[in-house]
């Protein structure tokens, strides 16, 4: 079976601790899970694993548009954003679930433990849920460009306040009120 990122050879079987059984590529170090091999890890791995949360929450999505061949069956592979503040997506086959990852990917959604997540990621809910985080950063963007930094924390940390306290509705109206 050839790299279906570089082409230029054989993927090799390799083995890793705490994760499944994957082909590795020599020449880009990525990496090529079978369904077969994902599912029965699956099984073996036990309960889902919590959710580490991101170093920092910086969303950096890499959007290459780069479409992959499935090395093990030739279909087109899809690409899905992990989201959860995870800058990269993986490639998915959807004719005989095998996944790509490329170089460091696995062992990134590991460090997360989203390694055991990898079948939710190319669900239609998670893939919603990344749509909105990201169109919510794309939003908290633009306010703080409108705002300047120092105001936007400011308006931040006042809707903040104002979200927790028990008479908002009171507060809102006076707010408004001219
Ligand atoms: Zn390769
Ligand atoms: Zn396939």
């Amino acid at each position: 079976m050839n790299c279906p990122a570089c082409k230029k050879g054989p993927l090799e079987s390799s083995e890793h601790v705490e994760l499944p059984k994957t082909l590795l590529c020599p020449y880009c170090q990525g990496q090529w899970i079978q369904a077969s091999r994902y599912w029965s890890w699956v099984e073996q791995h036990g309960a889902n694993l919590p959710e580490k949360p991101a170093p920092e929450q910086v969303w950096q999505p890499i959007d290459s548009h780069r479409i992959l061949l499935c090395p093990e069956c030739g279909a087109l592979m899809m690409r899905f954003k992990v989201g959860h503040g995870v800058g990269f997506s993986i490639d998915h086959c959807s004719a005989c679930g095998g996944i790509w990852f490329d170089r460091n990917e696995l062992e990134a959604l590991k460090d997360r433990n989203l390694h055991d997540d990898i079948h939710f990621i190319f669900s239609q809910a998670w893939q919603h849920q990344v749509q909105s985080q990201q169109n919510n950063a794309l939003y908290q963007k633009r306010m703080e460009q409108l705002l300047g930094a120092e105001d936007f924390l400011e308006a931040k940390r006042i809707k903040g306040w104002l979200s927790q306290h028990p008479k908002r509705s009171i507060i809102q109206a006076y707010l408004t009120n001219k």
